[in-house]
C-alpha cells in the first residue's frame, strides 16, 4: 500500500487550495476527488464575491477548473473515487475506497464540504429529478416558461430565485418566516425582480403528486393560522441550507451537534495529523474565499505537523501513487 505524506479528501475551494499549498511546499500531495468533484461551486453561476474578478465575477465551474489546474501544475496528484472508510486510530492513517483500493498517509486534510438539505417530508425526495431539485443551474432549463417555487429565505434561495427567473414564467419564494435571512443586497435584487413573488410564514406540507410521478403543485401550511392550501407549480427548488459530509468520520474525530468537524488553533481536529478545512468545519462563514483560506491554513498546519515527526518515522512518500 503506498504511503503518502499528505492526502486531501475533497475537491472544492478548500481541498484545492490545500493541495496548491502542499504541492508548493514539496509535500507531493494526493487529492481524492469524490464523485461530485469541484463541490458546491460546480452548481453555481456567477460568483461575484471571490476577489480578483471584477466586472461580473467568474462562473463557479470556471473558477474550480482554474483552481484544479493550478494545483495540478504544481504537482498535485488526483485520485478519483469516493472514500468508503477511514482508519484514524493510528498513523499512518488508512483510507479505503469502495473498489478495494487503499492508501496510507501521515497526515490527512478533510475538505469534504457540505451537501444540500432536503425537507424531511418524503414527497420532496420521491419527486427528486421529477420536478424537485436542489440545483437551479443544473435543472432550471427544464422549466422554461413554467411557474416554479423556491423554498428557503437565505442567500441560496435568493440566488436560485434570481437565476430561475430567467427561465421560469413566475418564481414564488416560499419562506417559513416573514423576514428573509439573505443578505440585504440579495434581498433587494429579489424584491425588485418583477418575476419573483413571495409567500410568507408558510411551509411545505406536501409536494404533489407522488402517485403521478411528477410535480403538479404544493400543499402549503400557513404557520400562523395552520390553514392548508394548494399552490400550482411545475417545479420546486429546495434551497434550505446544507449538511456537512462527515458520516465517514463519525466516531473517529470530534464533531459538533450538527455534524460539523470541530477544529481548534486553525484547522486541527482532535486527532493529531488530521486537519479539516472549508464548509465541513465552518457553518458560519461558508464562503468560497473563506473555504480557500482555511484550505491554505490546513496545508500549512499539515506541513508543520510533518516537520515535527521523528525522522525515522517519516513516510516513504511513494511518488507513483498507485493506490493498491
Ligand atoms: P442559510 O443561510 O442557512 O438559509 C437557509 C434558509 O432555509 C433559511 O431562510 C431557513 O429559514 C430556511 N430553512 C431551513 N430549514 C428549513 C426547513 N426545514 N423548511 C423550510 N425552510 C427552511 O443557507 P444558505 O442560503 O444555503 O446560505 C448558506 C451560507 O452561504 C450563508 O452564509 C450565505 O450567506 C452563503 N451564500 C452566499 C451566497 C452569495 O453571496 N452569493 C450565495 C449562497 C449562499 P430561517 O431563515 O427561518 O432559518
Amino acid at each position: 500500500m503506498p504511503r503518502e505524506r499528505v492526502v486531501i479528501i475533497g475537491s472544492g475551494p478548500a481541498g484545492l487550495t490545500a493541495a496548491l499549498y502542499a504541492a508548493r511546499g514539496s509535500l507531493n500531495p494526493v487529492l481524492v476527488e469524490g464523485l461530485e468533484a469541484g463541490g458546491q461551486l460546480m452548481y453555481t453561476t456567477a460568483v461575484e464575491n471571490y476577489p480578483g474578478f471584477p466586472g461580473g465575477g467568474v462562473q463557479g465551474p470556471e473558477l474550480m477548473a482554474a483552481m484544479r489546474k493550478q494545483a495540478e501544475d504544481f504537482g498535485t496528484r488526483f485520485l478519483q473515487g469516493d472514500v468508503s472508510q477511514v482508519e484514524l486510530q493510528k498513523r499512518p492513517f488508512t483510507l479505503h475506497f469502495a473498489d478495494g483500493r487503499r492508501i496510507a498517509t501521515d497526515s490527512l486534510i478533510i475538505a469534504t464540504g457540505a451537501s444540500a438539505r432536503w425537507l424531511d417530508i418524503g414527497s420532496d425526495r420521491k419527486l427528486s429529478g421529477h420536478g424537485v431539485s436542489t440545483c437551479a443551474t443544473c435543472d432550471g432549463y427544464f422549466f422554461r416558461g413554467k411557474p416554479i417555487a423556491v423554498i428557503g429565505g437565505g442567500d441560496s434561495a435568493m440566488e436560485e430565485a434570481i437565476y430561475l427567473s430567467r427561465h421560469a414564467s413566475r418564481v414564488t419564494v416560499i419562506h417559513r418566516r416573514d423576514t428573509l435571512r439573505a443578505s440585504k443586497i440579495m434581498q433587494e435584487k429579489a424584491f425588485k425582480n418583477p418575476k419573483i413573488e413571495f409567500i410568507w410564514d408558510s411551509e411545505i406540507a406536501q409536494v404533489n403528486d407522488v402517485e403521478r410521478g411528477e410535480v403538479t403543485g404544493l400543499t402549503l401550511r400557513n404557520l400562523k393560522t395552520g390553514a392548508l392550501s394548494d399552490f400550482t407549480v411545475d417545479g420546486v427548488f429546495i434551497a434550505i441550507g446544507h449538511t456537512p459530509n462527515t458520516k465517514l468520520f463519525k466516531g473517529q474525530i470530534d464533531l459538533d451537534e450538527n455534524g460539523y468537524i470541530l477544529t481548534q488553533s486553525g484547522t486541527k481536529t482532535n486527532v493529531p495529523g488530521v486537519f479539516a478545512a472549508g464548509d465541513v468545519q465552518d457553518h458560519h462563514y461558508r464562503q468560497a474565499v473563506t473555504a480557500a483560506g482555511s484550505g491554505c491554513m490546513a496545508a500549512i498546519d499539515a506541513e508543520r505537523y510533518l516537520e515535527g515527526l521523528p525522522e525515522e518515522d517519516e513516510a516513504t512518500n511513494d511518488a507513483a501513487c498507485a493506490a493498491t
